[in-house]
């Protein structure tokens, strides 16, 4: 147990790898987390990828508990290894929330009659931690760490990492011309959706071999709640999807929110997606629904450079479209407008997703039809795109690169798409250097 752990990236899956590690009586002094982002006492709202618990800091706490669903987790670790990962995660969140008795269990059961015709309902249970409660929650972990005698490096940028030599070089986020190394003899690559672009440039630099990804993009959609109250009675973060198998397109609805349900804007390689989140404080409820329509299309050569390519063209200079037949953009949960330029027709998302584009009006106008009161009265953000990051190919009991097995994909970076599949492969890593 002397061996050097460099973690890169504080989110959730960086965050859950080093606790485990102290919590086993890993010297945390052998233990450094280095971060772009700001601690949690510093860390802003509108940091929202950044900083401690990453991505999860500022989400809607919502965590998922079942295979199906955040990502890739038991192709590595087997079904029953994997959920037992995920309750570890789910207790490190209860662990450090400030009222752990208020974290929920939604467990739907059943899937409703007035669904089948037109959409497959996925069921699965989720925790809820609720958005407001996460700063504490950061901060309590935070304190946790530290008094482990973790070291964390804050706002300190990652720029090269030499995999050969085994040294991150990092620099300060306002002071580029501050700079340090720093050895390591195990490292933990944590670096989330903001940090995709720098594993795609260590992908391309040390040749790295990856699994064939496929396309996930869409738009977040928006309504009244009272249209789908009777789905959300009985589950609260509905999963509508379809297939169609023969065209290797397949849509869902994805991460929705209620009650006090915001639109959010998220950044990836400086392109703006939208996504949502929900807020505990009844202060805040406004009675509307957000949820992504994603869709995911296999096949399509270069997915990642037509994805950005659709992104731009649904774009105006940058800023994200927004199209309703007779709605206006709704606020943030700050009061501003969410930052979008409202378009007259779809024209935008023709142009972007060509033939696709008709997948999601489909699923718009299907919706109109399961929930009969829906009518024109909704709205979408576009885009929302999930860049998969190039999954690189891992050995699968540690997580390790095939061709640098001291270092170690997990999170976003790797092949999650949620918190707790996140927080998993970090947990799943730690118990790898204890073992
Ligand atoms: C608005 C929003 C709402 C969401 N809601 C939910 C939800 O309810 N439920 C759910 O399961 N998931 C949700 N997600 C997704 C979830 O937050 C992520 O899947 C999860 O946080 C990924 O964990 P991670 O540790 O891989 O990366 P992150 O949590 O994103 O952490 C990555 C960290 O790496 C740091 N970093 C990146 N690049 C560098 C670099 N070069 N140098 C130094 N540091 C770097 C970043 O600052 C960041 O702190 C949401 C995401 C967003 C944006």
């Amino acid at each position: 147990m002397d061996k050097k752990i460099v973690i890169v990236g504080a989110g959730v899956a960086g965050i859950n790898a080093a606790t485990k590690l102290v919590d086993n009586g890993y010297p945390g002094e052998l233990i450094t987390i280095i971060d772009m982002g700001k601690d949690p006492y510093n860390r802003l709202p509108e940091e929202v990828m950044t900083g401690m618990l990453g991505a999860g800091g500022w989400s809607d706490g919502k965590l998922t508990y079942h295979t199906a669903i955040g990502g890739v987790l038991s192709k590595y670790t087997g079904e029953e290894k994997a959920m037992e990962l995920m309750d570890q995660v789910i207790t490190n969140f209860k662990r450090f929330h400030p009222k752990p008795e208020e974290v929920q269990c939604s467990n739907p059961e059943s899937e409703p009659e007035f669904i089948k015709p037109y959409f497959g309902l996925r069921l699965f249970p989720v925790w809820h931690v609720g958005t407001d409660y996460l700063s504490e929650i950061a901060k309590n972990w935070y304190d946790y760490l530290v008094s482990k005698n973790v070291k964390f490096e804050w706002g300190a940028k990652v720029y090269a990492i030499d995999f050969k030599n085994n040294i991150v070089k990092f620099k300060n986020q306002t002071h580029p011309e501050l700079q340090a190394n720093i050895q390591y003899d195990e490292l933990i690559f944590a670096v989330g959706k903001s940090g995709i672009d720098f594993a795609q440039q260590l992908a391309n630099e040390y040749e790295l071999p990856d699994e064939p990804k496929s396309v996930q993009i869409g738009v977040r959609f928006e309504a009244p709640q009272e249209h789908f109250q009777k789905l959300i009675d009985i589950s609260y973060d509905f999963k509508l999807y379809r297939k169609f198998d023969d065209k290797g397109v397949s849509l869902r609805s994805f991460c929705t929110n209620n009650n006090a349900a915001f639109v959010a804007v998220e950044e990836t390689y400086g392109d703006v997606s939208y996504n949502g989140h929900a807020k505990k404080d009844p202060k805040y409820l406004n009675g509307m629904t957000n949820f992504g329509i994603l869709m995911e299309i296999k096949g399509i050569d270069n997915p990642f450079e037509w994805c950005r390519e659709a992104v731009k063209k649904v774009q105006i200079d940058g800023t994200g479209t927004y199209y309703s037949p007779s709605r206006k953009p709704s606020l943030t949960s700050e009061g501003t407008d969410v930052s979008s330029i409202q378009v007259e027709d779809l024209m935008y998302l023709y142009d972007s997703l060509g033939e696709y584009a008709q997948y999601i009006v489909d699923f718009i106008e299907d919706m109109k039809k399961v929930f009969p009161t829906l009518k024109d009265d909704w709205g979408i953000y576009m885009p929302e795109v999930k860049y998969l990051s190039p999954e690189p190919l891992v050995n699968y009991e540690d997580l390790s690169l095939t061709k640098y097995p001291n270092v170690h994909f997990v999170g976003d970076a790797l092949s999650a798409r949620g918190i707790t599949v996140s927080g998993a492969h970090g947990v799943y890593v730690a118990e790898s250097f204890l073992k």
